[in-house]
């Protein structure tokens, strides 16, 4: 490998990974950098095995649901057909192999190793000194963050890299953490028969979510056995003879086993930042619309702060690809990130919530509707939580933000998505047909409380849905 190529892709999470891939396959000479698996967190630790694990806890709940609504059913979890799929299936146990291959195919030079700036256009790898003639993309994502709790740090913890690997659960689960990651990962153990608590800092869990989501995910899992502990302190955390203790408030909760899911550290420590002039302890790489941080340096996925996801990830990729190769196209654009949490009831988000469409000064309008009362949640009976909540620009009249739990949220996401992206005049929407009787349906009735509604009247809706 000469020490002269034209791109040097530093970390190859999915958006490395898409970088390096199509700026090879356009006829750059890429050298691809990765210290771990080439894919990054998403295949081998997070999306792809949680959602794994998610879909068999979620064949047991609706097995569950058999006897209130078609007969008689016996579910008895077993966790290795789940463990199983995610070794054999998703990660090849944990082997990026395939993908190397893959990365190699189409033309991309792949070090294993941990790559770092040493001078502008200038990586060091493994002794190795690489000089880019276009640039440096750096794509070094996120660690699991924990949390500087008295005596967490000497116990045997979990974080998500841990949980996915599991081939036997344990008794009880504690689990720090009432964001995505935590939620999900709680309410799929518990489906397994796990006996879990779950702690909280905040007031509330999938606390960037809206207050409603919250409060309906709470009650889901209280009805589902999971002890939520919210506004909760935890002061001290310790390990003896097989299990956790862990102090929480007033109380001291025990538990077989502690995952920690508090959040995301970012990789940008150690990447030789100061070297090309930038400050090592920012919290996350300040990029402009085409994903440049300085001269011959681009940054994307998690550690450009702007959404800790993968679809961020791959959508920063296209904008850094075509920067690169000297093409027009849209600049970043963030109004509409869609997000989801994939509990049962789905959390799909898009945009701003009300609080923050507010707190940025526009004229808001909310409506907000119960899925278990429209016509498809009705028919849908057991497992039919959920609610749209949508908030409009009264001024502008177009949706800037949007709510969509219960089954299927995600995919009911897709419209507010379109909707919040592309402007969509509100009254547009409420002359479109939506089909009956569907869950997206519930769009609609929002959008006919958006048009009644302001916010007292978007407030007796919620008090109403209890
Ligand atoms: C449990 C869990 C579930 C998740 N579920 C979802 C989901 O459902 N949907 C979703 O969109 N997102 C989800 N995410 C988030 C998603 O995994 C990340 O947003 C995604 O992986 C994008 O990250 P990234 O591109 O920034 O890089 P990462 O995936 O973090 O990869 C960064 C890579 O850089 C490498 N690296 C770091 N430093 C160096 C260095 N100095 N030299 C060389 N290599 C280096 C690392 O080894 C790693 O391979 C989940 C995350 C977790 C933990």
């Amino acid at each position: 490998m000469s020490n002269e190529v034209d791109v040097v892709v530093v970390g190859l999470g999915p958006g490395g990974e898409a970088v390096a891939t199509q700026l090879a396959g356009a006829g750059l000479e890429v050298v691809g950098i990765d210290q771990r698996l080439v894919g990054g967190e998403c295949p081998y630790f997070g999306c792809i095995p949680s959602k794994m694990m998610i879909r068999g806890a979620n064949l047991l709940a609706e097995g569950r649901r058999i006897p209130q609504m078609a007969g008689e059913s016996t579910v008895t979890p077993d966790w290795g057909p789940v463990a199983r799929r995610i070794s054999e299936e998703a990660t090849t146990d944990w082997d990026d192999e395939v993908a190397v291959e893959r990365l190699e195919k189409a033309g991309v030079t792949f070090v294993r190793g941990t790559g770092r700036l040493t001078a502008p256009k200038t990586v060091e790898v493994g002794g190795q000194t690489l000089v880019a003639r276009v640039g440096v993309v750096l794509n070094t994502g996120t660690e699991p963050a924990v949390p500087p709790i008295d005596g967490l740090a000497d116990t045997p913890y979990w974080t998500n890299r841990d949980a996915v690997q599991l081939t036997e659960l344990p008794g009880s689960l504690m689990v720090i953490g009432g964001g995505a990651i935590g939620t999900e990962l709680a309410q799929t153990f518990s489906r397994f028969g796990v006996s879990v608590t779950l702690v909280e800092v905040a007031d509330r869990i999938v606390a960037p979510e809206e207050p409603e989501a919250s409060k309906l995910l709470s009650g889901v899992f209280g009805r589902e056995g999971i002890q939520v502990i919210t506004g909760a302190e935890i002061t001290k955390v310790s390990y003896d003879e097989g299990s956790f203790s862990v102090v929480v408030g007033e109380q001291t909760v025990s538990a077989d086993k502690l995952l920690v899911a508090t959040g995301r550290t970012m990789n940008l420590t150690g990447i030789g930042l100061e070297n090309v002039g930038l400050d090592p302890e920012v919290p996350s790489l300040e990029t402009d619309e085409r994903m440049r941080v300085a001269d011959g340096l681009w940054a994307i996925g998690d550690i450009t702060g702007k959404g800790a996801f993968t679809h961020i990830s791959m959508y920063q990729a296209g904008v850094a690809v075509r920067d690169i190769r000297g093409e027009q196209g849209p600049p970043a654009d963030y109004r509409a990130v869609p997000r989801v949490t994939f509990t049962d009831p789905e959390i799909g988000s898009v945009g701003m919530t009300e609080q923050q469409a507010r707190d940025a000064g526009i004229n808001v309008r909310v409506g907000t509707t119960d899925l278990a009362t429209a016509a498809r949640g009705w028919i849908h009976g057991v497992g039919n939580d959920g609610l749209v909540k949508l908030v409009e620009d009264k001024d502008a009249g177009v949706l800037v933000g949007a709510t969509a739990a219960g089954p299927s949220g995600g995919e009911i996401l897709s419209m507010l998505t379109v909707a919040v992206h592309a402007k969509v005049p509100t009254d547009t929407l409420r002359s479109m047909i939506y089909a009956y009787p569907t869950f997206h349906r519930a769009v609609e009735t929002a959008l006919a409380e958006t048009a009644l509604a302001d916010t007292a009247l978007a407030d007796t809706v919620l008090a109403d849905l209890g």
